[in-house]
């Protein structure tokens, strides 16, 4: 890390945390059940990682959760599905092995799951507002029937062979705007040859929050710093919701603040994404302090 700052910037910086960051309630019960099992069983397998953040992951493995790809490589008796959720197929799987299943699925998404299920069942071909390679959509998929698709790409609904019946929901941790233009982009597409159309909102209200709390904060920002994984979905989103504002840097730990980025600045707004465990959060604004004082 460097320490760039001239004498003249520092007494002006100013460290503001967004009113609204940081580990949501359905990574706080994941990480509470996770613990609490990993104490009575010697070992415990998670198809991908629990949550989207490494230093969560490697705190619980040193208490024997280990991440697995695939469930040929689970080896003990124990395996926990992970905040993200699971589709049923892969449940299937994992009973007929007669393995223990510890389920940290997030309730939002088990609504999320809940909801795509239902469309399916009612005869709605299911189309998810998402990325199709995040856990949570591989998940919904799962649920939402045969003929669902995931897409963030109004171009690839187009090209359907168009259903009578058409049922909308969103990966959870999309934006609130961009499902909104999503969906009115699909109803241009789609429309007179549709006859109905289901838009359910799964969104996730956690994250709606610190989306809304992040661009207020921005706007009052001559730098936001983003914490989080680099491969959690939430956190990328919040950057995404900076960076049309303001200067906007997404880092997983406090090692990866560059001095030279605060030059100049005097609002330095901090926000966290919903995996970011509170210590990560903590580190990195005691840096920014002491890059911004010079100590
Ligand atoms: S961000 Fe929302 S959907 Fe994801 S784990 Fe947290 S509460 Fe659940």
């Amino acid at each position: 890390m460097s320490f760039l700052l001239e004498p003249k910037y520092m007494a002006k910086v100013e460290v503001k945390k967004a009113r609204e960051f940081g580990l949501c309630f359905g990574v706080r019960r994941a990480i509470k059940i996770i613990d609490k099992a990993a104490k009575e069983h010697q070992e415990i397998a998670t198809l991908g990682p629990i949550v989207h953040n490494r230093l969560v992951v490697a705190k619980l493995a040193d208490s024997g959760v280990k991440v697995v790809n695939d469930l040929g490589q689970v080896q003990g008796r124990v395996i926990a599905i992970t905040s993200h959720g699971a589709p049923p197929q892969l449940l299937s799987q994992i009973q007929a092995r007669k393995l223990q299943v510890i389920d940290t699925t997030c309730p939002t998404v088990r609504s999320a799951q809940k909801a795509a299920q239902k469309l399916a069942l009612s005869g709605f071909r299911v189309i998810i507002f998402g990325e199709a390679t995040h856990p949570e959509v591989k998940g919904l998929l799962g649920w939402a029937g045969n003929n669902a698709i995931a897409t963030l790409n109004v171009d690839e609904v187009a090209k359907l062979e168009l259903p009578r019946r058409f049922g909308i929901i969103s990966q959870t941790t999309q934006s609130n705007a961009k499902f909104v233009e999503f969906i009115d982009e699909v109803i241009r597409a789609v429309f007179p040859d549709v006859q109905e159309l289901r838009i359910i909102n799964t969104l996730c209200q956690e994250t709606r929050k610190r989306q809304e709390a992040a661009l207020e904060l921005a706007g009052k920002s001559d730098l936001m710093i983003v914490v989080g994984g680099h491969n959690s979905a939430n956190t990328q989103r919040l950057a995404e919701v900076c960076s049309p504002i303001v200067e906007t840097h997404l880092i997983e730990t406090a090692a990866e603040i560059k001095g030279d980025w605060l030059l100049g600045k005097q609002y330095i707004g901090v926000t966290a994404g919903a995996s970011t465990p509170d210590e990560a959060i903590e580190e990195v604004v005691l840096t920014l302090k002491s890059l911004a004082s010079g100590d």
